[in-house]
């Protein structure tokens, strides 16, 4: 089987998406250093605030990856990351089982025409994944109004003030009595795009809201990525056009 994947790799040249290196046996998108990089970086899982947990914290090689994850169209990279996160066992795991159960997982919803071009939205998949990790369900109760148009230029709040409003709930009829809501999404950045879904769900909502992300952007470094991050989600808008 080995023999045949690094054939595979050979002919149709993969290459590790941590380091570019073709010559490495990868599992299957990884050589086994950048394998064994990813497992100790989830040894850092970040706590933004008290109600956010992040698998990973922002790295080159987890930036990486989260960028391959959206803008490659590798959707088999969130299972990924969620199964090699040992904070999903550890730190986070327990945050996550030390809520009421059962756990909901409620993706941020994309826009359609992000999901058109891209096929899948990668907040459902991570959702999917932390559900199969934790034994919860995956639950769509927010849908996207409005498009956000491009952010590059505004500041934090006015970011903020764009993001605000972009969700309604979607709820079913008769609401559930118990259990935790678990919004998730990617990238924790200023933590605008998941406070406006946890708003979303409105002031009389019962139950514990919490946010799960895969990566943590620290502020510093927050302001740039979030600006590649919405040029390359537009490029690939206006491409199609
Ligand atoms: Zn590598």
């Amino acid at each position: 089987m080995d023999f045949f994947r690094t054939v595979a790799n050979f002919v149709f040249g993969m290459e590790c998406l941590g380091c570019g290196n073709s010559s490495e046996r990868l599992d299957p998108w990884l050589c086994p250093a950048c394998a064994a990089e990813l497992v100790r970086e989830s040894s850092s899982p970040a706590f933004p605030n008290e109600d956010a947990f992040c698998l990973f914290p922002m790295r080159p090689l987890t930036r990486r990856l989260v960028h391959a994850l959206k803008y490659r169209n590798i959707p088999g990279l969130a299972s990924y990351l969620v199964r090699r996160s040992s904070a999903v066992k550890g730190m986070v795991g327990q945050e996550l089982l030390m809520l009421a159960q059962p756990l909901y997982f409620v993706p941020v919803p994309l826009h359609h025409a992000r999901y058109r071009e891209r096929g899948y939205n990668q907040a459902e998949l991570l959702a999917a994944a932390l559900a199969t990790a934790t034994g919860g369900k995956v639950c769509r109760w927010l849908k996207r109004k409005t498009f956000v148009v491009s952010q590059t230029k505004l500041s934090k709040d006015e970011r903020e003030m764009n993001v605000a409003g972009a969700f309604v709930p979607n709820f079913p009829q008769k609401m559930i009595a118990r259990g935790s809501v678990v919004v998730v999404d990617d990238v924790f950045t200023t933590g605008a795009t998941t406070s406006a879904c946890m708003a979303a769900f409105g002031a009389d909502f019962a139950l514990p809201l919490k946010v799960c992300t895969l990566l943590y952007d620290e502020p510093s470094t927050a302001a740039a990525d979030f600006a590649a991050d919405c040029q390359a989600d537009w490029d690939g808008l206006r491409s199609r056009r």
